[in-house]
């Protein structure tokens, strides 16, 4: 695997190393090639409002699926997406089959506040973000405002271009959310600056709910609440902390509790049941 070491640099891998870099070779060679073969596939997970237990939006989630390597999660494939580029055009495939499912449910008559995409970091910073996403609502002919964007704390820690980008999301009436709140390195005081409309907890907070940490999640909530953002916490997997969210009077949910990632006639399908 010299070549993945680069230059004339003599080290030894150890076995596990050797096998990690072989699949992530692989990964890397046959993403190259799935956009084109129609590999994948977008998955939608409900968010619900805590107050009355209804439906209020979805997540949309990316899922692969490949011949050679079978099902492969986001969080192995996402970064190498990022460091070989793909995940420009990867990501404008995602924006544009959202921005029209979401316009089919409208047609069907179901009413989803909002669909929520995450964006990658080298996605939010191209040239063409902006206009590629304007270009793709135009084309859905899907109200900008149904829409909301996940960036991570990771993604604005540059705040000069960041804040270009994420006020131009607003001029086109996109709404913007930070995901996995809580575990990266964000000032307050950009907090306050950026017009965010949404915070999501991460998921290792809701976690610490079941071992008596219920400290993080509690400033989150009620800091958010102070700053005017909506705050969803993710990653409910038990009524006991549902309940204790709902006593916290934290807005909005997402988790296995109420159902893990579906696909779009599932969501269909929930909604004629729901009536
Ligand atoms: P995320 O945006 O924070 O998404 C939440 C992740 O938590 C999803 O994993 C979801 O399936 C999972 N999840 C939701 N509720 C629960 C729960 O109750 N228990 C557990 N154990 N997990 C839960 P997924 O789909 O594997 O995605 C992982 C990450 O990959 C995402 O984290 C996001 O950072 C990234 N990702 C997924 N789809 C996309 C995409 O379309 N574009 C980009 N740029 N990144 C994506
Ligand atoms: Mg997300
Ligand atoms: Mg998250
Ligand atoms: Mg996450």
């Amino acid at each position: 695997h010299a070549k993945r070491n680069g230059g004339n640099q003599y080290c030894f891998n150890t076995e596990e190393q050797n096998i990690l870099l072989e699949r992530n070779y692989q990964i890397d060679l046959e993403l190259k090639e799935a956009l084109g073969r129609n590999e994948f596939t977008v998955v939608y997970q409900p968010i619900v409002n805590l107050r009355n237990n209804k439906i209020v939006g979805v997540e949309a989630l990316l899922r692969w699926h490949n011949n050679k390597l079978g099902f492969v999660g986001p969080n192995e494939f996402i970064p190498i997406l990022e460091e070989n580029g793909m995940i420009v055009p990867v990501g404008k495939w995602i924006l544009a089959t959202v921005c029209s499912q979401m316009k089919v449910w409208q047609e069907q008559g179901i009413m989803l506040q909002r669909v929520c995409v995450n964006v990658s970091p080298m996605q939010f910073k191209d040239k063409k973000f902006i206009y590629d996403l304007q270009e793709i609502l135009n084309e859905s002919l899907l109200d900008a405002s149904y829409l909301e964007i996940e960036i991570t704390e990771g993604t604005i820690l540059d705040i000069e271009t960041s804040s270009r980008t994420i006020n131009k999301l607003k001029e086109l009436g996109v709404n913007v959310s930070i995901d996995d709140f809580g575990t990266g390195y964000s000032s307050l005081s950009y907090l306050k600056r950026l017009p965010i409309d949404t915070l999501k907890i991460d998921k290792s907070f809701i976690d610490d709910l079941d071992r008596d940490g219920e400290i993080i999640a509690n400033t989150i909530i009620s800091m958010g609440k102070n700053l005017n953002f909506r705050v969803i916490a993710e990653g409910i997997e038990s009524e006991d902390q549902l309940n204790y969210l709902k006593k916290q009077k934290c807005h909005e949910g997402q988790g296995y509790y109420f159902s893990k990632p579906i696909g779009d006639g599932q969501i269909t399908e929930l909604f004629s049941q729901l009536g």
